[in-house]
């Protein structure tokens, strides 16, 4: 391809809203364009890396056995009312009404589609498995479209539906999509994670989510540096099984230097050693957070018995975010009997367990980066921490984790797969034949991948202060070859002939050939798009050389023009 053929309208132009470098450079690139709230277009640069994407995905998809489908983008609400999640979705569902007064959905997701698809059309076990997806546009009325692709109102996803006649099946096609994710985020080129997660308003029991790791990301995962124990946040603190407690180092009691030495294994012992009630303990680290240091730290306490009880401790926590939040709401929160979820918390609060304690009282903390410890803590590493976690540790504590250093990190979840077992089809009436001739509810697993939020995950995980650095497999082109000077013949000659040289390679590659455009313009362009090389053709043509550029170390080096292809290969 040709640039001066090509609809590439860069501009130094940085959208007002637009904090995240992938929203910038995307924009800026000419590779998406803004028409709405978390609406885009993708332009022709922004198109072919949805479609390299979208290539890996089904290549993968198809390669695991799973068939390509298309559901209409549009759906009869009728559907979401036998599943009953026309009451459940709530407003990020956009419902519609035709001229007949007909009531429409604007997928969100295909649960209701792909059943009423297979429903009547299997209808024996003989023809279980099966497994369909699509790659196409949903749409999410969010309640906060922000960071360019990442959270859009309109985006593409890939999603995948199975049919079991039985539970076991289920879980070899879940465990078959693992494997199958993690092939297609590998092949992007991408550094991810694979973490236990909620199943959310889709439902289900065992799910996982993809986490492209990077310091944007919105969600707060855990992960172990010894083995493959990872867990998105929010499922982190719906299975905890420790005790946290909680002290400050800068001026430790003596009380504390004896508690170091302690074995202790439940919260009730470290209160019992310290001689104060389990209630004096938490309210002692409420006050110390919210009034000595705001940087550090959350509380979590008592499980509530009634629902009141439980949302005024919320509306307690909540008011740790607000800076004038007084003495007597803390005191509130911690007379209260309420199980806080770790939801609006201050930006400035890394990391949060919450417990629930089977009796009844427990506590939960983060600490700054390099130092939370879960368990199998050696307490005496953490003296030199000003905040510092005491952890006992309650049988069956953490799954599946060795028991090494847990830490956590931000992720872009880009891929969630979900069993739902019978879910759906039980809701919606649609069963097969077992064999022994017993009508049974199909058992369903979902799988998602975030196509068009692969694009900007890319590029949040790729990136320098000058634009984007696309990963080989995402790249709309391998190769730049920038002509410094269209006007000159010679280079304009030799620019041609390697641009044909390299396409008949099989290398993807756009010649710079704008007759009109500076060099300097051309290579900050270069930059910005962030293509993994640049070939330049200029002065030390007349020596044979031409100058190829890694995009990533932004490393020069000569070469002759004969021996580009070899070099780039
Ligand atoms: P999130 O937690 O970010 O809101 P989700 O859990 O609601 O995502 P799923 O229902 O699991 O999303 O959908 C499958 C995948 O679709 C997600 O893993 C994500 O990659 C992608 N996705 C979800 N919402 C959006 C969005 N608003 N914009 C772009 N991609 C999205
Ligand atoms: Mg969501
Ligand atoms: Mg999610
Ligand atoms: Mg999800």
């Amino acid at each position: 391809m040709k640039f001066s053929k090509m609809f590439i309208p860069t501009t130094k132009e940085t959208p007002n809203d637009a904090t995240l470098p992938s929203h910038q450079y995307l924009v800026r690139g000419g590779f998406i364009a803004q028409t709405g709230a978390g609406i885009y277009d993708f332009m022709p640069l922004g198109k072919i890396v949805l479609e390299k994407i979208r290539a890996i995905v089904k290549e993968e998809m198809d390669e695991a056995g799973a068939n390509e489908v298309q559901f209409g983008f549009v759906t009869p609400l009728s559907l979401w009312q036998e599943s009953g999640r026309a009451t459940t979705m709530g407003a990020e569902m956009l419902r519609f009404k035709d001229r007949k007064n007909g009531e429409f959905v604007l997928s969100p997701t295909n649960e209701e589609a792909v059943v009423n698809m297979v429903k009547n059309r299997i209808t024996s076990y003989k023809d279980l498995p099966v497994h369909l997806y699509q790659i196409n546009t949903k749409f999410r009325d969010e309640a906060r479209p922000r960071f360019g692709l990442m959270r859009g109102r309109e985006f593409l996803m890939k999603d995948g539906y199975s049919f079991h006649a039985n539970e076991e099946d289920l879980v070899r096609e879940f465990n078959l999509m693992e494997a199958t994710y993690k092939k297609i985020y590998t092949k992007l080129g991408l550094d991810f994670r694979v973490v236990a997660a909620d199943s959310g308003a889709i439902g289900g029991s065992g799910s996982k989510e993809f986490h492209v790791i990077a310091d944007s990301g919105e969600d707060t995962i855990v992960i172990c540096d010894s083995c493959d124990y990872g867990a998105n946040i929010e499922a982190a603190t719906r299975k905890p099984r420790h005790f946290t407690a909680w002290f400050e180092n800068t001026n430790t009691p003596a009380s504390m230097e004896k508690v170091l030495t302690q074995d202790l294994k439940t919260i009730e012992e470290v209160s019992n050693f310290l001689s104060i009630s389990k209630a004096q303990t938490i309210k002692a680290v409420i006050k110390r957070a919210i009034f000595e240091d705001k940087t550090q730290i959350v509380v979590f306490f008592v499980r509530g018995d009634d629902e009141l009880e439980e949302t005024k401790a919320c509306n307690a926590v909540n008011a740790l975010e607000l800076t004038d939040a007084t003495e007597d709401d803390i005191k509130e929160a911690g007379l209260v009997a309420g199980y806080c979820g770790p939801f609006n918390l201050p930006s400035n609060i890394n990391f949060v367990v919450d417990l629930e304690l089977k009796d009844e009282v427990g506590l939960a903390c983060g600490a700054n980066e390099e130092n939370y410890h879960l368990v199998n803590t050696d307490l005496s590493t953490l003296k030199d921490v000003k905040y510092f976690d005491l952890v006992a540790v309650q049988e069956g504590d953490i799954c599946a984790c060795c028991g090494g250093k847990l830490t956590y990190t931000k992720g872009i979840e880009a891929g969630h797969i979900f069993q739902l077992g019978t879910k759906y089809s039980a809701a919606m009436n649609a069963n097969f034949l077992d064999e022994n001739g017993k009508a049974k509810p199909f058992v369903m697993g979902c799988y998602g991948i975030g196509v068009s939020r692969l694009v900007a995950a890319v590029i949040e995980q790729n990136h320098d202060d000058k634009g984007c650095i696309w990963t080989k497999a995402t790249a709309p082109f391998m190769v730049d070859i920038i002509v410094s000077n269209s006007k000159k013949e010679d280079e304009a000659q030799v620019g041609e002939e390697l641009y044909n040289k390299l396409k008949h390679a099989g290398i993807s590659t756009i010649l710079d050939d704008r007759i009109n455009a500076r060099f300097g313009f051309k290579m900050s362009d270069f930059e910005l798009l962030g293509f993994p090389y640049a070939v330049v053709i200029g002065k030390k043509l007349a020596e044979g050389f031409v100058e190829i550029v890694d995009r990533k170390t932004l490393e020069k080096i000569d070469v002759k023009v004969e021996d580009v292809l070899g070099k780039i290969i």
